[in-house]
């Protein structure tokens, strides 16, 4: 069975619960949570999260923990050159790897960070220390930081392989990190996996290694290649297209990892019971957006 889901939410008193009944709905095998609002640091304690009831319900549905996956939020920023902010960062990530351990989800997504600065040398430096420290701060937790492909908006570290590969040679214990790779950024970043996947797959092998792939992030693009927007479009509406997005969802040696849909919401409607079950049928639905827009029970 395909490993596949989307982001869901993590709120309320329900919290961790109801983000399995969430993913439940959807009909999916997999997903992707954020602790708390992704635009900011505040976080509910370890006991307020609900797991006991998330991990029964996720026992029952037989969804597996290890198709789980925590998305850091996307302000902290380890390159900051402010070094009082690059502590905090340190401090709330690890703060974020004890929680997604207490989740039972071995894998937490992370931008990598902004070079702030402009001197992008400098902020691989930075997150690579960073990184090292979150790493012994949390020696003895089985949780990989899955650093992400980024489109390189503005001064995003990681838009390239050869900058994600920098970052991991200047950490030690390379076991603890692995990459998200997201289809709207690599294609904004100006990567042609539409056209030549397994082209770019076989440069990634050459400069990463395949293997450190643990999650994919499967959203179209609104903008043509190397555009470096990052505005993600519904799968199969946007520039990559349904045949390309249905080729890197099924490809072989990603057949083990959790694929992560963030496509937008369609007027204020969650897409992706449809998406999902339009991925597993194979067959482009080009009618898809209006059927979700009058779905009244979304
Ligand atoms: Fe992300
Ligand atoms: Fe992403
Ligand atoms: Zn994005």
């Amino acid at each position: 069975m395909i490993i596949i889901g989307s982001h869901v939410g993590m709120s309320g008193t329900k919290m961790y619960q109801g983000s399995v009944e969430e993913a439940l709905n959807y009909g999916a095998t997999a997903f992707m949570v954020y602790t708390g609002a992704p635009q900011n640091t505040i976080r509910k304690s370890i006991k307020d999260l609900n797991i006991e009831a998330a991990s029964d319900l996720m026992a029952k549905s037989g969804l597996q923990f290890d198709h789980v996956v925590v998305h850091a939020p996307y302000i902290v920023n380890l390159a900051n050159p402010d070094p009082e902010k690059r502590a905090f960062a340190v401090e709330f990530l690890t703060k974020e790897v004890i929680r997604t351990a207490s989740m039972h989800v071995k894998q937490m997504v992370l931008h990598p960070g902004s070079a702030v600065g402009l001197d992008r040398e400098q902020a691989v430096t930075w997150i690579a220390q960073g990184l090292q420290q979150v790493i012994d701060n949390t020696k003895d937790l089985d949780v990989k930081i899955a650093l992400e492909t980024m489109a390189g908006k503005g001064n995003e570290v990681g838009r390239t392989f050869e900058e994600l590969k920098a970052i991991i040679d200047q950490t030690n214990r390379p076991g603890r990190l692995s990459v998200c790779f997201d289809t709207c950024h690599t294609h904004d970043s100006g990567y042609d996996i539409k056209n030549d996947f397994e082209g770019v797959m076989k440069h990634f092998d050459d400069v990463v290694g395949i293997e450190y792939i643990s999650v994919i992030h499967v959203n179209d693009s609104k903008n043509e290649m190397g555009a470096r927007k990052d505005r993600h479009e519904n799968f199969g509406f946007g520039y990559i297209g349904f045949d390309a997005l249905l080729n890197i969802v099924y490809y072989d040696k990603f057949k083990d990892i959790p694929k992560i849909l963030e496509t937008p919401y369609v007027n204020g409607k969650p897409p992706y019971k449809y998406e999902i079950a339009m991925i597993k049928s194979k067959v482009f639905n080009p009618n898809l957006l209006e059927v979700i827009e009058h779905d009244e029970s979304l």
